[in-house]
């Protein structure tokens, strides 16, 4: 691993690594990024996994946070050529009994479909997605500058406080379960805060410009595209390289890391200070997720056709049925009905079908480091939504909760949050710190999504890292000109 003198080094090429070394090479910086795996992007990689011509997200599939991040706003995918596909059913919720909850692109339409629950969702989203600009730019930030917009968290606070203390906004099973479906991606108990937040977050986002999109040909684009300008700007990738030792990488002034806590204990745990080190050995990690994907042989069968129009569905059951599995997730409990994320990536980009067959990407939230294999759970929850689905596969493969981190040692136990979103660690992620991406060793910054603003494919963990690095060890204070 010995590369001439860079001024920078980046560990890991997820969203976060890759945009943290774009953000470096862009301001005139020499980087090399090293990343274990054979092929880079992290979570953003697309591959075929069962059949040669259907390729599968083997993380992200949708983008709802692109849009409001001002890296990628600054980057700009749409004119590097990556085409974000907006559906017009952002997500459904079906029920076990009755009609599914829709939220479509259109506020007007969403709230036409939720009976009397219409008026109270139009007052919860529409004065958010007037401020989207402001909510996104507060809540994907470093959570210790100044809010731009303050109305933006004059409106967001006290509407997630009034949630979680109980408020309950919403009256009818359909829309109390459309909204607690966007709080599950918190993965941890429910109700909370940061489901609350999550939720508000999400939910808006499907109503303004940006929606919840999924990149054409899937996420690769856009870690390509990142890779692409990083080339273009003289920095070099460096993939098959494991860093076991930080001592191993070739000296350079700043070294960014795109790994969990855990990743830095391993590669430089007996270098960190006692009570850093303490610190991130008591970092909490968040239940797990188990994925299963899936080739099928045409349209999931959903029982109610109009689900079979979303980009992305929630198999959760009612409201009380998420609290219960998603707390028992936390307890490390298995329930036979777990929540389910799905994405049937052909609904929105036609292009990933071939030849008839489609991939169909899914998982479950489970108990961090579950053993199970998801294939069957995951099957039979698709299955009691959309009779006939079983008939539709052609083939699957699973991986439990505790092998994910094979794939990505972030992933820990499962977590592919890189760390719970409590109310503590979303402030304090990864530790209680006014720049929580410097680490006590000179030069050496985290740049995860273990650090703020959190998880989720924005990059904004990356840059805000690189920014810190740039002021510190370069006298560099101006952010770089990101723009194609
Ligand atoms: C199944 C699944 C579904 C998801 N779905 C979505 C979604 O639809 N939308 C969304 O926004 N987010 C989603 N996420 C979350 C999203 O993928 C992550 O939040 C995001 O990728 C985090 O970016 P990152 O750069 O911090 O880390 P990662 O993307 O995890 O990248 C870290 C990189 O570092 C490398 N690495 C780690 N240790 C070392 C080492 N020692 N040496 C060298 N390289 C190392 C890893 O191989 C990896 O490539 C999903 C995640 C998973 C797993």
């Amino acid at each position: 691993m010995s590369e001439a003198e860079p001024d920078a080094v980046v560990v890991g090429s997820g969203p976060n690594g890759l945009a943290a070394a774009v953000t470096l090479a862009r301001a005139g910086l020499g980087v090399q990024v090293y990343e274990r795996a054979d092929t880079p992007g992290g979570g953003l990689r697309t591959v075929p996994l069962l059949d040669p011509d259907v390729v599968h997200d083997v993380c992200a599939a949708v983008h709802p946070m692109v849009w409001p991040s001002r890296f990628m706003r600054r980057f700009d995918l749409e004119a590097r050529g990556v085409r974000m596909l907006r559906p017009d059913l952002a997500y459904a919720h079906p029920l076990p009994k009755g009609e599914p909850g829709l939220a479509h692109a259109d506020l007007d339409r969403t709230c036409a479909g939720l009976g009397e629950d219409g008026p109270r969702w139009r007052r919860l989203m529409e004065p958010l997605v007037r401020r989207g600009r402001g909510v996104g730019d507060l809540v994907l930030s470093d959570l210790r500058s100044l809010p731009a917009d303050p109305w933006a968290a004059a409106l967001l606070g006290p509407r997630a406080l009034a949630q979680r203390a109980g408020g309950r906004p919403l009256r009818t099973e359909r829309a109390r379960a459309l909204l607690t479906g966007v709080a599950g991606h918190v993965i941890g108990p429910l109700p909370s805060l940061p489901g609350s937040a999550v939720s508000l977050l999400l939910g808006h986002l499907a109503h303004t410009p940006g929606g919840w999109p999924i990149p054409e040909g899937g996420s690769a684009s856009v870690a390509d595209a990142l890779i692409a300008d990083l080339r273009a700007h003289g920095g070099r990738i460096h993939t098959g390289s494991e860093v076991t030792d930080l001592r191993d990488l070739p000296p350079a002034r700043a070294m960014l890391l795109d790994v969990a806590p855990r990743g830095l204990l391993h590669m430089g745990g007996g270098l960190l200070p006692d009570r850093y080190r303490m610190a991130l050995e008591r970092f909490r990690y968040a239940p797990g997720a188990a994925k299963a994907d899936f080739v099928v042989s045409g349209p999931i069968p959903w029982r109610d056709p109009e689900v079979g129009r979303a980009g992305t569905v929630h198999l959760g059951g009612t409201q009380a049925q998420m609290f219960h599995a998603e707390s028992e997730a936390v307890r490390g409990r298995q329930v036979e009905e777990p929540f389910v994320l799905l994405v049937d990536p052909a609904v929105t980009d036609p292009s990933r079908e071939v030849g008839g067959l489609r991939p169909v990407w899914a998982y479950a939230h489970v108990p961090n480091g579950d053993p199970r294999d998801p294939v069957d759970l995951v099957r039979r929850r698709i299955e009691s939504f959309a009779p006939g689905f079983t008939d539709t596969i052609v083939s699957a493969r699973g991986v439990p909760a505790s092998r994910m981190a094979e794939y990505n040692p972030n992933h820990v136990g499962g977590d592919i949050a890189a760390g719970a979103m409590t109310v503590w660690q979303t402030l304090a992620r990864p530790v209680p710190a006014l720049d929580p991406y410097r680490t006590p060793l000179t030069g050496v910054y985290l740049c995860s999504s273990s650090t703020p603003p959190g998880p989720g494919v924005h990059g904004m963990s990356g840059h805000l890292a690189a920014l810190s690095a740039l002021r510190r060890e370069f006298g560099i204070h101006e952010a770089p000109d990101l723009a194609p």
